[in-house]
C-alpha cells in the first residue's frame, strides 16, 4: 500500500479517489470515520487519506490525477518561442521548453 493523497477536505479526497478508480487502480480510504475523535488528535492525523492498494499501480494513479487536473487548466504561451500551447501539453509542442 502507498499513500497517494490526503487533504482536510473530504470531498476533494473522494474526487481524487473517483479519478484514480476510473483509471482502473484499486484504492482504499483511511481515517474515514475518525472525525468524531478529532479533538484528541493533531489536525492532520484526522485528514482523510487515499491509499493505492498495489504499489505497482502508483505511477498509473499519478498520471490519472495529473491528466484530470490538466483538463481544467488553461492554455499557456511558451516563454521561449511564444507559441500558444493547449493545457494538455506539459512541454511546448514546438520547442519542448518546460513552462
Ligand atoms: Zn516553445
Amino acid at each position: 500500500m502507498k499513500l497517494i493523497y490526503t487533504n482536510e477536505n473530504y470531498f476533494l479526497v473522494h474526487n481524487i479517489k473517483n479519478i484514480v478508480e476510473n483509471a482502473g487502480v484499486s484504492t482504499t480510504l483511511r481515517n474515514e470515520y475518525t472525525s468524531s475523535g478529532a479533538g484528541e488528535l493533531a489536525p492532520n492525523e484526522t485528514w482523510l487519506e487515499l491509499w493505492v492498494l498495489n504499489e505497482n499501480e502508483y505511477g498509473k494513479a499519478i498520471v490519472a490525477i495529473t491528466s484530470a487536473f490538466n483538463t481544467h487548466a488553461k492554455a499557456w504561451v511558451c516563454k521561449k518561442c511564444l507559441e500558444k500551447n493547449d493545457a494538455a501539453f506539459e512541454f511546448c509542442w514546438q520547442c519542448q521548453t518546460n513552462p
